[in-house]
């Protein structure tokens, strides 16, 4: 007879195969050397053909429909049954797609993102066109066989966002972008009045390092149990329990970039650290869902790291490592400038905002192309109309345009909602959290922020993916997803900072 033990002894050999992966894509965008990439390549498809065999045998799915068995299934604990039903889902998702067309996907998103990195050197976006075309043929006929009920953009949404759907985005982003766009346009215009501070200089990478590990200390990043690195691209993973791995840059013409950026992996990484040990190796060891996983990032990088209380207790200790640049830089000169409102061409450039604004339009355009309201020859068009009707800005190329994400030439669609909805999850979380903790802001202004940390660890990371994303937030909060809270957030924060 099928146990869960079953379940966990497979989960734990599936662990240690995806432990490997992580650890060689890790040391891939570290310190491998560029000739090394040929047989990194190799040897982690290798590895990665094998977990997906294991995952998708049939050995696997007769497991999974024994323990979903009315008998089997209703003597199992809460937490069990959580983890039946993730494991039935990924393997209902691994299992889905036919491996011929599995294998064409692979080929052209390898391909259509190899083209994407030339055309946008070249701003050429009829280089990229066809081949984006294709791609995106190949995404829709997955999701008719991922399955879906409404929208087919349910069946992409619901990879990275379990339980979302098209219709459930728009009921969130809809009030939000009525509100977002006249708000942006005020901020931005009262912060061009109150002046530009600029924080460029110089500030060698040694004293950033410091001050990159002064910051993470106080968070309450656990150096036993992970550590930071370089990277072009910073970002985290997880090796395995006690061995997490967050990334920086550093920018010697201005810190702020890399410090904002620590902050965010430091989120991740802490997330990636606050499991429950009990549940290691089984498939509920992990995170709710991207959305989840970046509001944790957004909580440490905005709630804490630009706040007002923060920066009290901080902005000195910055102060005290170039002391040279920042001594005539005032507290809130300097709170303002890491918290300027302006309308941008580029997503990842963007304020907190203007950020959902970048979201909402690609949202919109992906939605669009899938239900083929949109053909990709007037992408472009869409794009550029859209940039200036929510953000009042025309991108003067196809560059900063259209072609700036890599996400699309990859063939992830329905990947970018989860940037917005960590957004607004992070602000649901942290109006909760100030309720639940009534001195907390003052308490960072001392440089205190643990008791912040111990309720996201009691109430968010240790659950880890018990529960889907949308459960965990009612669980959590008393109420959905809803964007009030995010709209409250920031109306209170920048009507403050330009009264
Ligand atoms: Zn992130």
């Amino acid at each position: 007879m099928t146990t869960i033990e079953d379940l966990k002894t497979t989960y734990r050999d599936l662990t240690m195969l995806m432990s490997a992966l992580a650890l060689m894509g890790w040391d891939q965008r570290t310190y491998m050397p560029d000739e090394g990439a040929n047989h990194r390549a190799e040897a982690f498809g290798f590895i990665h053909s094998d977990f997906f065999k294991r995952a998708t045998s049939d050995e696997v799915g007769n497991m999974i429909s024994d323990l979903k068995s009315p008998e089997t299934y209703g003597s199992l604990s809460f937490v069990e049954k959580s983890m039946v039903d993730k494991a039935d889902r990924e393997y209902r998702r691994a299992k889905a797609i036919p491996p011929e067309l599995m294998h064409r996907y692979s080929v052209l998103s390898t391909k259509c993102e190899k083209i994407w990195e030339t055309a946008r050197k070249r701003d050429d976006y009829e280089m990229f066109k066809p081949h984006f075309k294709e791609l995106l043929s190949i995404v829709k006929e997955m999701t008719r066989h991922y399955g879906y009920e409404d929208n087919p953009y349910d069946a992409l949404v619901d990879n990275y966002e379990p339980g979302m759907t098209a219709a459930k985005i728009k009921a969130i982003i809809y009030p939000l972008r009525d509100h977002l766009v006249p708000l942006v346009e005020d901020l931005s215009r009262r912060s061009k009045d109150s002046g530009e501070i600029s924080m460029n200089g110089h500030y060698p990478a040694n004293l950033q390092k410091k001050l990159f590990l002064n910051v993470l200390e106080v968070m309450g990043f656990d150096f036993s149990r992970g550590r930071i690195d370089e990277t072009a691209h910073p970002f985290t993973t997880s090796i395995g329990p006690g061995d997490i791995r967050i990334s920086t840059k550093y920018l010697e013409h201005d810190f702020t970039i890399g410090l904002f950026g620590t902050m965010h992996e430091c989120g991740h990484g802490m997330y990636e650290m606050g499991y429950d040990d009990e549940h290691v190796y089984t498939p509920v060891y992990g995170p709710a869902s991207l959305g989840i996983h970046e509001s944790q990032s957004l909580m440490f990088e905005n709630h804490i790291g630009r706040s007002l209380p923060f920066l009290t207790y901080f902005y000195p200790k910055i102060q005290e490592i170039f002391p040279r640049r920042l001594s005539d830089i005032s507290l809130h000169d300097f709170y303002r400038a890491v918290n300027t409102v302006r309308p941008s061409l580029i997503r990842i450039d963007a304020d907190e905002v203007t950020y959902n604004l970048h979201i909402i339009i690609r949202f919109e355009l992906e939605d669009a192309m899938i239900n083929d309201r949109l053909e990709v020859d007037d992408l472009p068009a869409a794009w550029n109309e859209k940039y200036k009707q929510y953000l009042g800005i025309e991108p003067p190329s196809d560059a900063d345009g259209v072609l700036q994400d890599v996400h699309w030439s990859s063939g992830m669609i329905g990947y970018f909602p989860t940037y917005m909805l960590g957004t607004l999850y992070s602000a649901q979380f942290y109006a909760k959290a100030m309720e639940d903790l009534p001195n907390l802001e003052e308490k960072m202004t001392d440089g205190d922020i643990q008791p912040l940390v111990d309720w996201l660890r009691e109430k968010i990371h240790k659950p880890g993916a018990i529960y889907k994303p949308e459960e965990l937030i009612e669980r959590v909060t008393g109420s959905k997803p809803d964007s009030k809270y995010f709209i409250d957030y920031i109306t209170r924060k920048f009507s403050d900072l330009y009264r």
